[in-house]
């Protein structure tokens, strides 16, 4: 009993205080990452992905990555990581991922995830906003499709220094895409800002769905943000985030 309690008092001083890296009992947090739906380079990404500290993670790919939801497989993931650009979704899919919501599964929307599920408004409601690929309504009033611009180089203007997302990053200068003309809640902690025209206002963001943490970053489109530390760091920060605060569910 008292080895456990030291061990114990031992695992809340390193890790309890954040210093994960100086603990040597320290979990790996693992993600589940669903691609699919869109292509990408897969060499550099992989390479930044099994760069990231303290996760391990798996890799579904369309269409049978919704099978990795259902109760019983998902439970063995801290996180889920979408790198994937569905325009639909079964409906035994939608009720498995709403299921992982509210157990409590963080999830962390990267990029051109953003813009999937067009035939599925709840996915606005859980990841805090949408890339609209037609005409749609604010306030009553029509709005044009969204738009993208590849190759840019944005300043990123960190919002919330103290949040662990964005902990430790300046703001900074990336080349990537921007989507412009898109849809954010008022719902969401803004965390990275841009005043590129091309772009909306919002990079990155985090939001809260049934017991879920979840955060959206817009960047990420090819090895220009892959390989831009400042990108991996907030990545690994944000997959870290919602992973711990569900690795307890
Ligand atoms: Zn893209």
């Amino acid at each position: 009993m008292k080895t456990l309690f030291s061990l114990s008092i031992t695992f809340f001083l390193c890790c309890g205080m954040g210093l994960l890296s100086s603990c040597g009992q320290q979990k790996e947090m693992n993600v589940l990452l669903i691609v699919g739906g869109h292509d990408f380079e897969e060499e550099p990404f992989y390479a930044m992905m099994d760069k990231l500290p303290g996760i391990t993670y798996d890799v579904a790919e369309h269409p049978d990555a919704y099978q990795n939801l259902k109760p019983g497989k998902i439970d063995g993931y801290d996180a889920v990581l979408l790198y994937d650009m569905p325009s639909d979704i079964p409906e035994d899919a939608k009720k498995d991922f709403v299921a992982m919501l509210e157990k409590g599964t963080g999830l962390v929307v990267l990029h051109h995830a953003f813009c999937s599920y067009d035939f599925w408004p709840e996915y606005t409601n859980i990841i805090g906003g949408r890339y609209h690929h037609f005409p749609w309504e604010k306030n009553g009033e029509e709005q044009p499709p969204s738009t993208y611009k590849h190759d840019l180089a944005l300043d990123v203007k960190v919002m919330d220094t103290r949040h662990p997302v964005t902990k430790g990053i300046s703001d900074f200068q990336i080349v990537d895409e921007a989507y412009g003309g898109t849809e954010i809640l008022e719902s969401v902690h803004p965390l990275l800002a841009t005043d590129e025209p091309a772009s909306g206002p919002l990079v990155g963001w985090t939001h809260n769905y049934a017991n879920a943490k979840v955060v959206t970053l817009t960047l990420g489109h090819d090895k220009q943000a892959w390989e831009n530390p400042v990108f991996s760091q907030v990545l690994s920060q944000a997959v870290l985030w919602v992973a711990i605060s569900s690795s307890g569910k």
